[in-house]
């Protein structure tokens, strides 16, 4: 018989990110799955009451608590102890956990002190049989493969963003309190601020629903035999700021700044896509700009509806990789973009 834990922790303001709800979702597809399984919550953070009551109309059996100042902010020794504390205490058999950042550094750790194993980048969960089975990727997303594993406890880490979010409501849970005495050298990391990038330089938004991915024609020698860097860079901020989307780009542009060329300056590395970039999961795409090459679109695997504006009608884009392409000056299009956008405002 399974113990299914669901292991999340609190976000900085208090909640439960969407990330967890997913995971809550794979917990619950494997709990639904498994007969005779029980789903349990496992939360960590400075207060744990109010995000456990959040979803307490979940079908979890049981909750789970290691609270307080030292469990507030990411680091590694109190959250492996508390992670640890609350696996033993629900004799946990598969933990299922958001694959943020904080969960991703620990978890692994933790099963090895437990005796388990942890398999990390998950995309799905499922029933092989009457075993657990869980899904992921390979070789640059080109391969799926399913496993199964009989070691126990199994950390599972699901990627965000590869689950729909569980929508179960809320109510009053009542949460075992599980003591975990951190010892002074637990203790001597202290989170002293958080540097980020201005919302409006953040330009990578995983929960965006759009991918705006800009390509090498952007700098290229337009019509006129001249390039136009200051005006791409101006519509590109613009789109970015009236819809919120997500920045991606081709590896040719973003290689660029580094053959000392004229380039965007708000693009990074950090934006590429493709089979040496990201492969982002997006309910919509569009391309400009970018001649859709396979290295390129490979990291389109997860973008369900997709668009692109090429002058070339000869491009990728044109031979099957995306659902339509506008065969047009995407200078013109972004710019007429921008205005309907702006009115909308
Ligand atoms: C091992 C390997 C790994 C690679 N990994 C990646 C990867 O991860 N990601 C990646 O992106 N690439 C990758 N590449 C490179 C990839 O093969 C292409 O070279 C790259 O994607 C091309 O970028 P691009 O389409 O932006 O540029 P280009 O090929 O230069 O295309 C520019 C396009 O812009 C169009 N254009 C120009 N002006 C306009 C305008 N005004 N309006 C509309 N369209 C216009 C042109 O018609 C052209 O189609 C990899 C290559 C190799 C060999």
């Amino acid at each position: 018989m399974e113990t299914i834990l669901l292991l999340a922790h609190t976000e900085a303001d208090g909640s439960l990110a969407k990330s967890a709800r997913e995971a809550l979702r794979a917990a619950r597809t494997l709990n639904q799955a498994l007969a005779g399984s029980s789903l349990v919550v496992g939360l960590v953070g400075e207060n744990v009451q109010a995000v456990a009551d959040s979803i307490a109309a979940c079908p979890a059996t049981k909750y789970f608590g290691v609270a307080g100042k030292d469990f507030a902010q990411s680091r590694y020794a109190s959250d492996a102890a508390a992670a640890e504390a609350i696996c033993k205490s629900a004799q946990a058999t598969i933990v299922v956990a958001p694959a943020t950042s904080r969960w991703a550094r620990v978890l692994p750790g933790v099963a090895q002190r437990l005796g388990g194993r942890a398999d990390t980048h998950v995309t799905g969960v499922a029933d092989a049989g009457g075993k657990p089975a869980i899904s992921r990727w390979y070789y640059r997303q080109r391969m799926e493969a399913t496993l199964t594993r009989a070691q126990r406890p199994w950390f599972i880490l699901v990627d965000p963003g590869s689950q729909t979010a569980c929508e179960c409501g809320a109510g009053t849970a009542k949460i075992e309190t599980v003591a975990v005495n951190l010892p002074d050298n637990c203790k001597r990391t202290t989170v002293v601020g958080i540097r980020e990038p201005k919302a409006d330089a953040q330009t990578i938004r995983p929960d965006a629903e759009l991918l705006f991915v800009t390509g090498a024609g952007w700098t290229k020698k337009q019509a006129d035999g001249q390039t136009h860097v200051p005006e791409a860079e101006k519509l590109i901020r613009g789109f970015l700021q009236l819809s919120r989307a997500s920045l991606g780009s081709s590896k040719s542009l973003v290689d660029q700044s580094g053959e000392g060329q004229a380039v965007l300056s708000f693009l990074s590395h950090l934006n590429q896509i493709g089979q040496t970039g990201s492969t982002p999961r997006h309910p919509k795409g569009l391309s400009t700009c970018c001649h859709g090459e396979e290295p390129h679109t490979v990291g389109w695997r997860f973008i369900n509806e997709r668009r692109a504006i090429s002058l070339d009608p000869n491009c990728g884009w044109a031979r099957g990789k995306a659902d339509v392409l506008y065969v047009a000056d995407a200078f013109a299009v972004m710019g007429k973009i921008n205005e309907l956008l702006a009115a909308r405002k």
